[in-house]
């Protein structure tokens, strides 16, 4: 049978670096040469070939644009390569891992974003595991097919679902949590695929990459205290489409008047306003507690489960695609590529 043919696309971050053994200083790896310098990956029973950015970005930098990019290459790519896996710095790679699970629409094969804590040249570097692992899971078949069928995360030895994923330490190796969602794979002497939870759409279609995302969305936090004339200039901003509102609990607000007034304006005015729960785990149920029947009433859209980077970049997604205000809710309550329960 075929080795599986991989494709490594580096978009920066700190894996990428290595140490110069004379200087001390960080400065990026060439991954043209990967396999000389990593001769680990000889022993791997796949192809690779590498792509890089022509200016690869810490992850902070990171846009839609890139996004699009990324897509792009995956989408040129896609027939000649049967996995792929993105090199990402940690930082934002959460969101990345989101907004592509929404561009590549009916994927098929396996797109795993991984990075690292410690750039690859450091000696005590996570990066090799997570590198090496990563390829060996988008390398997984059964049956002729890839076991895996969606944009997932690699981090420590756990592959979660992407859009299920957040940030949880900037210094531990384990930097990545999925609270709502349980792991796709564990790797330990063996990998151990949980195969009931891994995503399958219905019906195959061809992949469909979706390159507009409407970036007229913002995220705002809820704290005691907040400011009415600070909440009303960002809600009566100019070209505002669309608020992920992280609210308390299981989807909790203040009921003061001027609160529900002011979200009830800006529902009226057509923005979509989506509600999310600040806590690491759990889920939104509006109409619980008191201080949430009024969001329900005055149109808020639960998030359910969702992280925020899903609903953000979901909001982007969606809002690009122009639906009607009534089908935007329901598709938006939806679980498209496994982001809600
Ligand atoms: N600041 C880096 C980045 O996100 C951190 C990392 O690579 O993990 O690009």
């Amino acid at each position: 049978m075929k080795k599986p043919n991989i494709l490594l696309i580096y978009t920066g971050g700190t894996i990428g670096m290595i140490k110069d053994s004379k200087t001390g200083a960080l400065g990026a790896f060439d991954f043209e040469n990967l396999i000389d310098k990593i001769p680990e990956l000889n022993l791997l029973d796949c192809t690779i070939k590498t792509i890089s950015f022509k200016k690869p970005i810490d992850s902070s930098n990171m846009n839609p644009d890139y996004w699009i990019k990324c897509a792009e290459i995956i989408e040129l790519n896609y027939k000649e390569f049967d996995g792929f896996v993105v090199l990402h710095g940690s930082d934002t790679m959460s969101y990345s891992a989101s907004a592509l699970s929404f561009m590549l629409e009916d994927l098929a094969k396996p797109v795993v974003f991984t990075g690292s804590q410690l750039p690859i040249g450091d000696l005590r570097t996570d990066a090799k595991e997570n590198l090496i692992t990563s390829i060996q899971i988008a390398s997984l078949r059964e049956k002729g097919k890839p076991v895996i069928q969606e944009v997932s995360l690699y981090f420590e030895y756990k592959l979660y679902r992407g859009n299920r994923t957040t940030k949880i330490n900037a210094e531990h190796f384990e930097a990545f949590t999925s609270l709502n969602y349980p792991e796709l794979v564990e790797s330990g002497v063996h990998l151990k695929v949980n195969n009931d939870f891994l995503y399958r759409p219905e019906k195959r279609k061809k992949l469909n990459v979706h390159r507009s995302l409407n970036t007229n969305v913002v995220i705002i936090k809820l704290f005691p205290g907040m400011s009415e004339s600070i909440l009303r200039s960002i809600l009566e901003s100019k070209n505002l489409q669309g608020v992920v509102l992280e609210t308390y609990g299981a989807g909790n607000t203040s009921d003061d008047k001027w609160f529900i007034d002011l979200l009830k304006k800006a529902i009226k005015k057509g923005i979509q306003i989506i509600n999310v729960t600040q806590c690491s785990g759990g889920s939104v149920l509006m109409g619980q507690y008191e201080t949430s029947t009024q969001l329900k009433k005055i149109g808020v859209i639960s998030g359910n489960d969702i992280t925020t980077e899903a609903a953000i970049t979901k909001l982007m997604y969606l809002l690009s695609l122009n639906l009607s205000k009534k089908s935007f809710k329901s598709v938006y309550q939806t679980s498209l590529r496994g982001e809600l329960t």
